[in-house]
């Protein structure tokens, strides 16, 4: 299945099973790579934002969060297998990661639900390893103090929460400094998995 092309931007042809193969490829190779969930609203903006767009085609996995993407790629004669939305994505590598003893870091939303969240995933994923949180209100005098913290923590995995496309821009600009193997917007999944 060739990758699909939605308003300009590219989604690739994957089932959560092969979002999470690619990811395990990534954390082996060890250099940075970008993740993005593609739903219909960002989709339509960075059709209007040329620099978002950049963002999302140069990323190195997209996966279809949502109907609206299936739908157009299906109109568009170039279907896709499944829905991968950003919390089942992960929660699909919450799981891989904790037998695979992948770190991850949490970075986003209010201050305590990043932290909340994390010990949700690891009451329901046992043994896995969070090497740090951030609440997603630093000020940017902040922001190097943070870079610095996630370096030091060296996850394998930086969940980034802060909303799209807000976390594609942070994750664009950051991700050769960090070095982290994996950097993955997950809008707001910190606060459905913090209740
Ligand atoms: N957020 C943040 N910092 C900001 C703006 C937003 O950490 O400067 C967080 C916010 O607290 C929430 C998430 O980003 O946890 C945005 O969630 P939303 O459901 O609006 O994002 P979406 O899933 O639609 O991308």
């Amino acid at each position: 299945m060739s990758s699909c092309c939605v308003l300009g931007n590219r989604v690739d042809p994957l089932t959560l099973a092969g979002a999470v193969a690619r990811v395990t490829e990534f954390i082996r190779a060890g250099t940075p790579h970008h993740v993005v969930t593609l739903n219909a609203e960002i989709a339509y903006r960075a059709y209007r934002e040329p620099e978002l767009q950049a963002f999302i085609n140069r990323a190195h996995l997209v996966t279809a969060d949502g109907a609206g993407i299936l739908w157009a790629a299906r109109k568009l004669g170039t279907p896709l297998p499944e829905r991968v939305t950003g919390i089942d994505l992960l929660q699909a590598l919450a799981a891989a990661g904790a037998r695979q003893g992948w770190r991850f870091y949490l970075y986003g939303a209010a201050p305590g639900v990043a932290e909340a969240a994390a010990a949700r995933l690891q009451r329901e994923h046992p043994g896995l390893m969070v090497a740090g949180t951030s609440h997603g209100y630093l000020s940017s005098r902040e922001i190097p103090g943070l870079i610095e913290a996630i370096k030091a923590a060296r996850p394998h995995i930086l969940l980034v929460g802060l909303g799209a496309p807000k976390q594609e821009y942070w994750i664009a600009g950051h991700l050769e400094e960090l070095q982290v193997p994996v950097a993955m917007g997950v809008g707001g999944s910190f606060d459905v998995l913090a209740g």
